[in-house]
């Protein structure tokens, strides 16, 4: 079955991909559709909903959409659902990851609970009023500076305590694994199965 993918992310989309084997992955791009959603919701599966919606709208095809983020719960749930925009209201421009987790480290900086989980909530999307979704997590630490230089986002500040590294400093296989993204993909996919 062919998906479409409501994300020009390639991150997103190799490590979808791989998962969802033998189904094919697309991006709006590779269909040439211009596709640009606000995610206006108040939760992530709100978020993931109304982006596939979106996308079915325009191409009639079955539609896979996720919204994702981090939540610090001493910093009272943030970023949450504004993961992808933090800072961005504080310092009156929009941040690079690098400026953001710098951001994030600095309103870390009093705080004794270093607690942290991402979220990805997914959807897929065949017509309205026909999807199945799925909501993972990922739960770690916020370190206190950054490390690695894999993967993408909040990965350099996200300590797993397991493997006693960052995020950015596992492979992408191994993110697969345990990824809030990676677990909530396997259960679409088993679904498709
Ligand atoms: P999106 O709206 O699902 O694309 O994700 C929102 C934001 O959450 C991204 O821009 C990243 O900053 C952050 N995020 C989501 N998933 C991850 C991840 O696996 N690693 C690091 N940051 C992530």
């Amino acid at each position: 079955m062919d998906i479409l993918l409501a994300s020009g992310n390639r991150h997103k989309h190799q490590e979808l991909s791989h998962i969802l084997k033998p189904h094919r992955v697309l991006l709006p791009q590779d269909l040439k559709l211009d596709f640009h959603c606000e995610e206006t919701c108040k939760t992530y599966m709100d978020n993931a909903l109304l982006k596939a919606q979106t996308l079915h709208e325009i191409s009639g095809l079955p539609v896979l959409a996720d919204d994702s983020g981090l939540s610090v719960p001493a910093l009272g749930g943030a970023p949450g659902i504004y993961s992808a925009r933090y800072g961005q209201e504080e310092l009156g421009r929009s941040l690079s990851s690098t400026e953001q987790n710098d951001f994030l480290l600095k309103n870390m900086s009093a705080m004794e609970d270093r607690q942290a989980f991402f979220v990805c909530a997914m959807a897929l999307f065949w017509e309205p009023y026909r999807f199945i979704t799925a909501q993972e997590i990922l739960k770690g630490e916020i370190a206190s500076s950054p490390s690695g230089a894999g993967g993408f986002g909040y990965d350099p500040v996200f300590y797993l305590p397991e493997y006693k590294c960052c995020l950015a400093e596992i492979s992408t296989e191994e993110k697969n694994e345990i990824s809030h993204r990676g677990k909530a993909a396997r259960v679409i996919s088993s679904f498709l199965d």
